[in-house]
């Protein structure tokens, strides 16, 4: 148990140390700093000209010398400049903030240096801030390595030379104590099978690589091992989950389903859709209860996948539902699906908070019957005096808007759990939803239909309102419809509305009525009101609507193609997205305008520049998960990962996730308990690393 030792015993370090490195990086054991992994690599085999220096590349090192060195000091800040150059008569900065005696005494004219950094550039020099100093002659006693490691560091590890080299140091100690005690984790049948080098390999070698290929393999094998036992973890409770859980079987194909595909069909399924509705079918089939994430972008015809498994739910003899977060919602998905099932003997009813008493008594009565097919509604779904007579298939659109419970409450309307297809256009990143609904099944739409065309997407400061206004009025004239958005992040903010009626007025000014006609939707109004409003709109009646973003999920007017989104900075790119998915639904080019002030912080600035680069829903998501972390994607609500990932990144390990969750998918498929005695490690090291853990099933 050597690797448990407190880390005060390695050599150079002490209590002291022990203390700092405790706080800073939560190290104690031998065994934390073993698994304390660099965060990038130097490749210390090239040396850098100054002048082949630019300041697109990443960190590199160049030798040179000290030629001359300035303090500047203007009224914000006081910093060193030192000259270096090197043979080739080239200079380059060298600029330090921080530490500037220390440096100065430190920094000696006469001496050859290596310096690591990444260049800036500034004011038209290119410049390197803060590089890591390190003079030709320092002693190498470490194990030996051209490739080298850097480890995060912090002010008081610094402060207390517990820099980057001193991990070098610690490492190397380590590595030489421990290396013949490592333990393999993984079951030599997986380390052969995917040709994975050993726990120890990896590990001396992920602290210094031996050679760029041992680097990659040694990362390889540490991300499998990590996201691996998370998967095998989750899909161990989907598994028990699916055992303890029977379901529905819908064996046929019916009047239904068939009369559908033959006469109303408009047009040909896309690939992806298809590929969706064989895999909820294969669900249907299996005697188990389905819980499917369906993710697909805005646009990529998700009510249709779920209309045409609802068919294949009623051929078999039972109810569906489709339940939406807003009522405008369920209005249109009532149109849209009473549209597509013309002459088709399926009873569709709408049910929302603003269905009339008299009516809803009906509905209770049909429901209970049995009569009705397909209900579509709000959260009025959920209440008790809904009862079906036999719920089948449950359909939640834009779930991330609903919470837990409210879909267990759904689940539950019927002693057997009917199916549940979960959808949602704000793509949640895959591997993020590989992990945080890992015991979902997730199915993709990665395919918009044919034909569509990009939004073209504009970043406008505020000083360009006229311009866009002139705009405006071009594509009033050709007959186009358009929404200008305004950001309400709290109902209650009292800011917003005055921002909504300030631009419910300026745009009142621009386009004056009767040669104009502007309408208004927002969600002080009433629910009547805001139909109303919303109706007169869908008609083509209004030339613009101004709203704020009630009008986010879901609506559908082919004909409106400007989306003028205002404050755009106060979005976040998922909400971007989705505003944006409401233009482009027709045959005509579409526009986006995202209007900002000129100062933006620079999270701004890039979530603007990746809206007008990007169309794609999961590249949006994916960089939304770069930018802010798991932690903050909207729609997962978690404020956190229920693990902590040391050396994977859910934004750039997909496929290594993708690839591994098959793994573990085929061996519990083989070995449901893992019984098996070459699994024996396996279950050893499951049950460590989850009672280490919270309950994932809390999580979905
Ligand atoms: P979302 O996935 O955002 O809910 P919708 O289901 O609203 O998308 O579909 C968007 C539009 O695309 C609808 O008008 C729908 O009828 C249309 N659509 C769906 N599937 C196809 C297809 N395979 N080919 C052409 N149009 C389609
Ligand atoms: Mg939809």
């Amino acid at each position: 148990m050597i690797l448990e030792t407190e880390i005060k015993f390695l050599s150079g370090i002490g209590p002291k140390r022990a203390e700092i490195l405790k706080k800073e990086l939560n190290i104690s054991t031998f065994n934390d700093m073993l698994y304390t992994f660099p965060y990038r690599y130097i490749d210390r085999t090239k040396f850098y000209k100054i002048n082949e220096i630019t300041e697109d590349l990443p960190y590199i090192q160049f030798k040179g010398k000290i030629i001359r060195i300035e303090n500047v000091e203007t009224p914000r800040n006081k910093r060193l400049i030192a000259y270096a150059a090197d043979d080739s008569g080239n200079e380059i900065q060298l600029v330090f903030f921080k530490g500037i005696k220390w440096i100065k005494n430190k920094l000696n004219t006469n001496t050859e240096y290596v310096f690591f950094g990444k260049p800036n550039v500034f004011k038209g020099q290119i410049n390197i801030i803060h590089p890591e100093t390190e003079t030709l002659s320092d002693e190498n006693s470490q194990i030996n390595s051209n490739i080298q490691a850097v480890y995060s560091s912090t002010e008081l590890l610094r402060d207390n030379f517990l820099g980057t080299k001193a991990f070098n140091r610690f490492q190397s100690a380590l590595l030489t104590l421990v290396y013949a005690k490592i333990d393999e984790t993984l079951p030599e049948y997986i380390v052969s099978q995917y040709k994975l080098i050993s726990l120890k390999e990896a590990l001396l070698n992920i602290h210094f690589p031996q050679s760029p290929e041992l680097l990659t393999k040694a990362q390889f094998r540490l991300k499998f091992e990590e996201l691996f036992y998370i998967q095998l973890s989750l899909l161990s409770q989907r598994l028990n989950r699916m055992q303890k859980n029977s379901g529905f079987v819908f064996p046929k194909i019916g009047d239904n389903f068939n009369n559908f595909y033959k006469n109303n069909l408009p047009f040909e399924l896309t690939n992806a859709q298809k590929r969706v509705i064989k895999e909820i079918r294969k669900d249907f089939a299996t005697g188990k209860q389905m819980n499917r994430l369906l993710q697909g972008d805005v646009g990529s015809g998700k009510t249709l996948v779920a209309l045409i498994c609802m068919l294949i739910a009623i051929d078999n003899g039972f109810q569906t539902c489709i339940m939406t977060p807003t009522e405008i919602l369920a209005n249109q998905h009532y149109q849209t699906i009473n549209d597509f099932l013309k002459g088709i003997d399926v009873d569709v009813r709408l049910l929302t908070g603003s269905t009339k008493k008299s009516e809803r008594k009906i509905i209770d009565s049909d429901l209970t019957s049995g009569k009705i097919n397909i209900l579509i509604g709000t959260h009025a779904l959920i209440e008790e005096t809904v009862q079906f007579s036999n719920l089948g298939f449950v359909v939640i659109d834009e779930q991330h808007r609903f919470g837990v419970e409210q879909r267990a409450k759904l689940r539950n309307k019927n002693a057997v759990s009917p199916h549940v297809l979960v959808m949602t256009a704000t793509p949640i990143p895959r591997t993020l939803a590989m992990t945080l609904y890992g015991d979902l099944d997730i199915s993709t739409i990665d395919e918009l239909p044919p034909g569509r065309k990009n939004v073209k997407t504009v970043h406008l400061f505020d000083t360009k309102r006229l311009q866009l206004f002139g705009f405006m009025r071009e594509q009033i004239k050709a007959g186009r419809q358009i929404y200008v958005v305004y950001p309400l992040i709290k109902e209650s903010e009292k800011m917003d509305y005055k921002n909504l009626e300030d631009g419910y007025f300026a745009i009142t000014q621009a386009f004056p009525a009767p040669e104009y006609v502007t309408c208004v939707v927002h969600g002080k109004m009433k629910a009547d009101e805001k139909d109303f409003s919303m109706n007169y709109f869908a008609s083509g009646k209004a030339n613009i609507l101004v709203a704020t973003s009630v009008i986010e999920v879901g609506v559908n007017i082919p004909n409106a193609s400007v989306m003028v989104i205002e404050s755009a900075e106060r979005f976040g790119l998922s909400q971007l997205h989705q505003l944006r998915g409401r233009v482009g639904r027709g045959a005509e080019q579409s526009y986006c305008f995202l209007m900002s002030d000129v100062k933006l912080t620079a999270e701004a600035r890039k979530r603007m520049q990746l809206m007008v680069r990007t169309n794609n829903g999961f590249e949006i998501a994916e960089e939304d998960l770069r930018l802010r972390g798991p932690g903050d994607i909207e729609g997962t609500q978690q404020s956190g990962l229920p693990f902590n990932l040391k050396i994977s990144n859910l934004a750039k390990d997909g496929k290594i996730l993708e690839y591994v969750r098959n793994v573990a998918f085929d061996i519990l498929n083989e070995d449901n308990s893992l019984e098996l005695k070459k699994n024996s490690l396996l279950r050893k090291n499951l049950e460590k690393k989850i009672k280490k853990t919270i309950d994932y099933s809390a999580i979905s």
